[in-house]
Formats: structure tokens, sequence, C-alpha cells
């Protein structure tokens, strides 16, 4: 999307959200899309080790930080919750291959029966791996999310999630099926793991409408989705700042976590605030001008003024790619909440 962006063009952006395109382009795509769900399928995924951040949360860190064919579409973690009576897993990542993988690496730290999946939101990167998930437990596996979630994988979206991974990841991802989730789960919902306790979060619309967040409880930790990043900017073309903010403080009201663990960047006890900040620097820079008349096209000079915007621009993957479009987005939600 190049120059300003108009309410139109928000609004197609959140019909069909991508990481790179905003949507734009995908027409021309759609005509050439090859038969993503052929017989053929991409190259496996190279190991990446399994990590513990808590006495029962393990995590494989994704290598990428957008899909690309050098990292087979690998960009956001995965997680496993591993307790005395069994192992649910939290985000299956952007393809079969990476699921695999990431079971392989599972399988070499415990043999606890596998109790369920969650995906926290329907961006593909977070789901794609299901398939995987259902080859190696069975498709009575319990794959759990938001009902939106779940319908917008079974729509459009998973489809347009599925072909547009092939195409970003030059094929590296084919044969990667949608096996949309199949049990629904909203806010409070509880997996007893034993000595585990798995607790759901949603407070409405934050990076998607349907984000989920899984506490563990008796570890402290909180595996936030995409609701939260470490030196990353969210994606929030179907989200929203204000949501994205609210959400943040119900979370750390919510619960006694001390590590946040995000599905992009590293787990710690530091992500909820630097991505508090970061999106409060955006969006009050952004408040403030709409209030002053400035226009959209300066606004993102004012923004990048904001102390809280500028000492993270060096240190945040992506920051120049994205920083302007996000900024417009929260314009254009400052000014909608103004009138
Ligand atoms: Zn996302």
């Amino acid at each position: 999307m190049s120059g300003s962006i108009t309410r139109r063009g928000l609004f197609a952006c959140a019909a069909v959200s991508s990481p790179l395109l905003c949507g734009c382009g995908w027409d021309a795509w759609a005509e050439t899309a090859p038969d993503a769900e052929s017989q053929v399928k991409g190259p496996p995924v190279a190991d990446r080790p399994l990590t513990r951040i808590s006495p029962h949360v393990f995590m494989i860190e994704a290598p990428g930080n957008i899909p690309a064919p050098d990292n087979g579409g690998f960009m956001s973690n995965l997680t496993f919750v591993i307790g005395r009576d069994g192992v649910v897993a939290i985000d299956s990542g952007s393809s079969t291959q990476i699921a695999e993988m990431a079971i392989r690496q599972l399988r070499a730290a415990s043999d606890a029966p596998m109790a369920g999946l969650i995906n926290t939101h329907f961006h593909g990167d977070h789901w794609l791996g299901n398939q995987a998930f259902v080859d190696a437990f069975g498709k009575d596996l319990p794959l759990y999310a938001h009902a939106g979630t779940r319908s917008a994988i079974e729509g459009a979206v998973g489809v347009y999630w599925r072909d547009s991974m092939v195409k970003w990841t030059e094929r590296a991802t084919l044969g990667t099926k949608i096996a949309p989730p199949n049990h629904d789960v909203d806010h409070g919902f509880v997996v007893d793991l034993g000595d585990a306790t798995l607790r759901l979060h949603h407070y409405g619309v934050a990076h998607t409408p349907y984000d989920l967040a899984v506490e563990v409880e008796e570890d402290g930790v909180m595996c936030g989705g995409d609701v939260m990043m470490d030196r990353r900017i969210a994606i929030i073309d179907d989200g929203s700042f204000r949501g994205t903010l609210a959400a943040l403080d119900a979370l750390e009201k919510n619960s006694r976590t001390t590590i946040w663990a995000p599905a992009h960047g590293r787990a710690g006890p530091g992500v909820l605030r630097w991505q508090r900040e970061l999106f409060e620097g955006i969006y009050e820079s952004c408040v403030e001008a709409v209030k002053q008349g400035v226009e959209l096209e300066r606004a993102l000079a004012i923004a990048l003024k904001d102390p809280r915007l500028a000492s993270r621009a060096a240190e945040t993957r992506g920051w120049d790619h994205n920083i302007g479009r996000y900024v417009s987005i929260a314009y254009l939600e400052a000014e909608q909440a103004q009138f």
C-alpha cells in the first residue's frame, strides 16, 4: 500500500490481512495460485531446540521475522506445556513441516500423552501446522480456539493464509492442509494437566477480535499469542490499539504473571511492558495529532519523536518497513474514537 492510507483501504486490509502485503496484490496472486493441497510436499524444516522457560513450559523459538523461502515460513514460536497428565501445544506454526519438526523435538524430551492444541488466533503462522498434530495424535485430538478463530479458518481466511504461505516461501510449505480447530473455547476455559493448570484469557478485540492468551498458573507464565511481542511491532490490521492496551492491562491485572511468553521474540519479564509502552506511544501521539488537527501525512513525524518510539526503533525487527503503516492505522482509530 503506497501513500496515505484511506478508510476504504483500511477495511480492505482488515478483510484479508497479510504480514507483507496488507492484502494488496492478492487478486494477481489468486489467479496464479498453485494447488496447495496437491500431493507435492515441501522439504523438512531443520531442527530448532526446545528451550525450557519455566518448570512446565517449553518453547521452540522461530528463526524468522517474516515468512521467506530461507526460513520455510518459520516466523512464530511453538510452545508446549508439559504436565504430569499430558502435553498441550500452543500454536502449530506456519506449515505441516514446522509442526512435524516441533513434534520431533517434543518427543525427544517427553513421551507424555498429547492432551490438545490451542490456536491463539487466526493468522496462519499460528495454525497452519494443525494437520501434523492430527496426523501424529489422531483426529480426536482437541484443537481449541475461540469460535471466531475457528470460523475464520474454516472460511476464506484459512485458504488465503495457506496459499499465501506457499507463495511467500516459494512453495516450501506445500503439502500443508487446513485443519480447523474443533473445540470452541472462550475466556475462563481451563485445561488441567495434573500439576499444571492452563487458564484461557480473552478480552475482546486486541491483535484480532478473537485472541486467546494462555496462563500456566503454577508457573506464573502467560503465553500471550500476538497480543504482545518482543522487539517487534504486532500487526494490527485485524485488531485495535485501544483494544490491545485494554487487553494488556487486563492480562496483567487478572493473573500473577512473572514471565510473558510471546509468539514472536523471546519470553521474559519485560515483554508486556515493552509492547504496552510502544503501542501507547504510537496511539497517544496520534490522538494528540488528531486533536491538534495535524494531517495524517505529518502524524508519523510527530510519533517518531515520541521517546517511547524513538528508544525502540533500533532494536525492533522490521521497524522501517512497518512503522508508517501502523501509525496510519492508529491515526484512523484515534479519529474514529474522537467522533
Ligand atoms: Zn498474528
